[in-house]
């Protein structure tokens, strides 16, 4: 048997059992085609019985041409199975309850009748030609002889692989080693893991499992996924390169991915997470900056570029004189020691009063300590944002861009979407690109005060600008033009 590591990734299935999560036809096949260029090996798209749009969905998916299987979650009956024909899937993750709690509780079966029905199944599907992965549900809290003999019948009737769930997360990197461990011994087919996080260790399972011999490694993007979700598909790819020098996916793929599917998902992914988190690779402490700057190596494990995420210096309270004097630079202006001491302590005392600072904040207080103006490239003219019910919103702009006007219209999702792509619209052609837009609203009820913080792209170059008040439109473009004024000004420079 070949010692390849294989991806499982059910971001489409269990990461959709997310508590509130639902996705469309549409989202569910974008993501399977970002899952295929990560080089995932095994797509379990959904469930074919759940409902007529997971068949949809599973039947496009299976209809793309993915390198990728795509695969259905089945439960042991036949009726599942024959809905995930219907699809025209490659396999099915025929899940089977195998735990004492699981049979006697929720199946109100026996262990007896459990293994007869699945074979029962695994039969029904080889004979219609489908892949069949036979996932014990809550295998980590079943007796070992019941799950080797669960396994060894389901493979003499045809399955291909099989797979030890740790449904809610139970075992600890020792536990999940030692029971693929066993249950390696006796199996002659690709055995699999699929880990949860209750209890914080479905990444280290994950790689314990691999470490004794499961080959098929379930994961989802973000975690996503019932409850504390399941093991990330980032964290285990970098985890298994890290730790023993084994390639699998494209890593550098993995915080597009990420954001991607946060994006469609509508599920945010924290700033500390692993990997991917905005802060992965942020330093703002002094003496992190310091060391950054000498040597990346000091307090980066990896380089940011392995997973596609940039470093990132942020200024803050605990910001050194470094970090300060690289930001200056940044903004393609000089000062003299005594100014990036003022600008120093201005920062501090910024931080000191809770507010994060944006590049465009810090701008402002170079500019003042530089006793420069700061010039304002990109200057809105006019605003028009119209939205109601049984209207498109649309919305133009009149822009005067160093000197020269420039007006457009746009329509958009809402009032703010349509302003943006109007401004958009206006500087055409001028490679700007709007990579992170953020809402939050400061204070409760219709009259809230709401703090828009964005993030523009040029060239490779990152601006962050953010804008408060209390009419969303007006915010936003606000937060939009700081950051076009700080790009447009670098450039002239
Ligand atoms: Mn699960």
């Amino acid at each position: 048997m070949s010692d390849k590591v294989f991806f499982l990734d059910t971001t489409l299935r269990d990461g959709e059992q997310t508590p509130g999560l639902t996705l469309t036809i549409d989202k569910k096949v974008s993501i399977a085609r970002k899952l295929d260029e990560v080089g995932v090996d095994v797509i379990e798209g959904g469930s074919a019985i759940a409902s007529a749009g997971e068949r949809e969905a599973l039947k496009r998916m299976a209809k793309e041409g993915l390198k990728a299987e795509v695969a259905s979650f089945c439960r042991g009956l036949t009726g599942d199975i024959d809905a995930a024909l219907s699809c025209d899937v490659d396999a099915i993750c025929l899940v089977i309850s195998t735990s004492k709690l699981h049979i006697e509780k929720k199946l109100r079966s026996t262990p007896e009748k459990v293994l007869a029905d699945t074979v029962k199944c695994v039969e029904h599907a080889k004979k219609h030609g489908l892949i069949v992965d036979v996932l014990a549900e809550d295998g980590s809290r079943t007796e070992m002889s019941y799950l080797k003999k669960l396994f060894s019948e389901s493979v003499k009737a045809g399955a291909d692989r099989v797979c030890l769930c740790d449904t809610v997360g139970v075992f600890c990197p020792e536990k999940a080693f030692e029971a693929v461990q066993e249950l390696r011994k006796s199996l002659k087919v690709r055995l699999g893991f699929h880990g949860h996080n209750d209890l914080a260790c479905g990444v280290a399972n994950t790689l314990a499992a691999y470490r004794a011999g499961a080959r098929e490694l379930h994961c989802t993007v973000n975690g996503l996924g019932e409850r504390a979700g399941n093991a990330p598909l980032d964290e285990v790819a970098v985890g298994l390169k890290y730790f023993y020098n084994v390639d699998t996916l494209d890593t550098r793929k993995m915080s597009e991915l990420s954001e991607f599917v946060s994006v469609l998902t509508g599920v945010p992914v924290a700033g500390n997470k692993p990997l991917v988190g905005r802060n992965a690779f942020a330093h703002e402490s002094g003496i992190h900056v310091d060391g950054v700057l000498k040597a990346e190596g000091t307090y980066e494990p990896i380089t940011p570029e392995m997973v596609g995420q940039k470093r990132r210096i942020q200024l803050g309270k605990h910001s050194g004189r470094k970090a300060i004097e690289l930001k200056v630079k940044d903004l393609g202006v000089k000062a003299t020691p005594q100014q990036l001491e003022e600008i120093f302590s201005k920062v501090k005392k910024i931080g000191d009063s809770g507010k994060e600072m944006t590049d465009a904040d810090f701008q402002v207080i170079v500019f003042d300590v530089l006793q420069t103006p700061v010039e304002q490239h990109v200057k809105l003219k006019e605003l028009v944002s119209l939205t109601g019910s049984n209207l498109t919103p649309t919305a133009s702009v009149k822009l005067d861009i160093n000197g020269i006007e420039k007006v457009s219209a746009a329509i958009g999702n809402g009032p703010v979407d349509a302003a943006i792509n109007a401004i958009e619209t206006a500087l055409g052609g001028t490679n700007v690109k709007l990579s992170s837009y953020h809402v939050d609203a400061v204070t409760g009820g219709t009259d809230a005060l709401v703090d828009v913080k964005i993030k523009l792209e040029k060239d490779g170059r990152e601006v962050s600008a953010a804008s408060a008040g209390t009419d969303i439109v007006i915010v936003s473009v606000e937060a939009l033009l700081k950051g076009l004024n700080l790009l447009f000004g670098k450039e002239k420079k």
